[in-house]
């Protein structure tokens, strides 16, 4: 499962983390993730359990921070909220925008003991 590899990553990416700082527990960790980063969040509550199970994040509060997809029209230079990726342009229909934020998926923050 998808969700699974990216509660993987996440817990691979806190253990990078605490290394440096030498803790080996993580009482709270907060997470970043954009609307758009295609991450079903029903999904990662499901896998979560068992993707800490025996590691440092394993009693660790998680908060989840949502970042709503933000775009910029390629043609008109609008900037508009994006639901997902084939959201057109509200202001000229446009097709081709970037997406300027919607898509992160990191570690915001680790309290740790
Ligand atoms: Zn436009």
């Amino acid at each position: 499962m998808h969700e699974l590899s990216i509660a993987l990553g996440i817990v691979k990416n806190a253990e990078d983390e605490l290394r440096k700082v030498k803790a080996n527990l993580v009482d709270e960790i907060e997470l970043e993730i954009g609307s758009l980063a295609g991450v079903e969040f029903n999904s990662l509550d499901f896998v979560w359990p068992s993707a800490v199970e025996n590691t440092i994040l394993h009693s660790a509060k998680r908060t989840i921070n949502t970042i709503p997809g933000q775009a910029s029209c390629l043609e008109c230079h609008v900037d508009f909220k994006i639901e997902n990726h084939f959201d057109n342009c509200p202001e000229c229909g446009s097709p081709f925008k970037e997406i300027v934020q919607g898509r992160e998926l990191r570690v915001k923050s680790l309290l740790v003991s």
